[in-house]
């Protein structure tokens, strides 16, 4: 009798089970950044079948990208791997790039990222871009082939790699003293929060670690920030200021005013005609788009984002299932900064949004931005006050480690910062 009644139960439950998977609705979630990430964690998985096309299988805490260049920060910290977010069933993830888009028939259509020859179909009831951008090239010559871009944790390994060569080559016999001294420069380009962080970071490291390590090379090492305008222009002009006037009190660090007409193997030329010997080119100006915005047939604005109305829909698509957020969307009427801090909230909009009959707007509340310009300072600019200095410093690591996205990288993170601290950054190459 009791095994019957267990058989009931599991029949009746097998029923209940099949009929939940029947009412979910099919959601394809385009991206695994701030955007795409951020809706991940919080869409109600009960009223959806979730199911993510990225080629990348982690989230990237980028905020903290430049920091995993000079090694202040290891890789692995600052990346938290998708599949901990509770798929479904294991298939629900796919480690593939969205190349096209079939508005009528709704469908995805995805290439391997393992196994290019791989091209398949996916079927969606909601469909979520969240492709991110590009870095800019603005079609300067010699970007794409000699410059590095600081985008991805691949980046950074290889700008890494790249600073640690060419520190060690300058120590190495028969090596000429101009060619040691073009070794040892540093150029970044961008003087936007990203470009600065950067060269910040690697200030540090100059600093603290090759002037311990390369007492020889040490002053030869320079590094110079490239801006044809402001630099940091997003933040008060006070604040701009202090950062300008520490960064020029510095001998091995330069700001330079100009334009780059084109980057060369081992040099960068200037509007103005100058060029200048380098080893390293980071470059760090604005967003373009993906080459999966550019092609699918939706609305875009004057940069090739995706228009979307109020509710983050595009507004190209009748059926009203397609939405898009975060660097690839422009919100109509209220144009927003390319940020992780929007796209983040838009992630959790969405998730919101997504399981309501009648959803609010979006409204996107700023709450301020932060900025390392390095030896232990920073900015801090929030709609009530504005800091500077080592406090903001203080303010910048607590407010980063409590974004972090998990208690893993919670933990992580403090414990690199701590390691580095006391033993200096890992500089073996490999
Ligand atoms: P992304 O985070 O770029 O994610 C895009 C995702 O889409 C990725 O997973 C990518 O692999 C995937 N993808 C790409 N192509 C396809 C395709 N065809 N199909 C499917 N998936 C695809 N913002 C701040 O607010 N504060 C900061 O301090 C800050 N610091 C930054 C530092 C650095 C070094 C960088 C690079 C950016 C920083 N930003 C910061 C900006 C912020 O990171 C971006 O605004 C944010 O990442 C945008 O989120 P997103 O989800 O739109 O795009
Ligand atoms: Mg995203």
């Amino acid at each position: 009798m009791r095994i019957f009644s267990r058989l009931l139960a599991v029949v009746g439950g097998l029923r209940w089970y099949n009929s939940e998977a029947h009412k979910r609705k099919k959601l394809i979630i385009l991206g695994t950044g701030w955007a795409g990430y951020s809706l991940l964690k919080h869409v109600n998985k009960k009223l959806f079948d979730v199911v993510v096309v990225s080629p990348r299988n982690h989230f990237l805490f980028t905020p903290l990208l430049a920091s995993t260049t000079v090694g202040t920060l290891e890789f692995r910290s600052i990346i938290e791997p998708i599949r901990n977010h509770g798929f479904r069933d294991e298939r629900d993830f796919h480690l593939s790039r969205a190349v096209g888009l079939d508005k009528q028939k709704r469908i995805i259509s995805c290439q391997s990222e393992l196994d290019s020859t791989r091209q398949y179909d996916l079927f969606y009831d909601r469909l979520v871009i969240a492709v991110g951008a590009l870095s800019n090239t603005f079609g300067v010559p010699g970007v794409e082939k000699y410059a590095f871009f600081l985008k991805e944790i691949a980046d950074a390994q290889k700008i890494r790699n790249r600073i640690l060569v060419n520190v060690e080559l300058a120590t190495q016999p028969g090596v000429p003293e101009d060619e040691r001294s073009r070794l040892l420069h540093f150029v970044v380009v961008g003087g936007g929060p990203t470009g600065v962080e950067f060269s910040a970071e690697f200030y540090d490291f100059l600093k603290q670690d090759i002037a311990r390590l390369y007492p020889g090379e040490r002053d030869m090492v320079k590094v110079t920030l490239i801006e044809a305008n402001q630099i940091l222009s997003s933040f008060d002009i006070k604040l701009r200021r202090y950062a300008e006037g520490k960064i020029k009190q510095r001998s091995q660090m330069k700001l330079l005013r100009g334009s780059v007409v084109e980057v060369k193997q081992n040099s960068i030329k200037l509007k103005d005609g100058t060029e200048l010997p380098c080893g390293l080119v980071v470059w760090s100006t604005g967003v373009a788009p993906r080459m999966f915005t550019e092609t699918i047939g939706v609305e875009k604005d004057d940069r090739e984002q995706i228009v979307v109305d109020e509710y983050l829909r595009s507004v190209s698509d009748r059926k009203k299932c397609i939405y898009a957020i975060g660097d690839c969307a422009y919100v109509k009427n209220s144009p927003l900064p390319c940020t992780a801090q929007v796209a983040e909230r838009q992630g959790r909009y969405l998730a919101k949004a997504l399981s309501q009959e009648d959803p609010p707007k979006f409204h996107f509340k700023h709450f301020g931005m932060l900025a390392y310009i390095g030896e232990y300072k920073a900015l801090a600019e929030t709609p009530v006050a504005k800091s500077r200095g080592f406090t903001s410093w203080v303010l910048w690591r607590s407010a980063y480690t409590t974004r972090l996205g998990s208690w893993r990288l919670r933990m992580q993170v403090p414990l690199d910062w701590i390691k580095t601290f006391f033993y200096g950054r890992d500089t073996s190459r490999f």
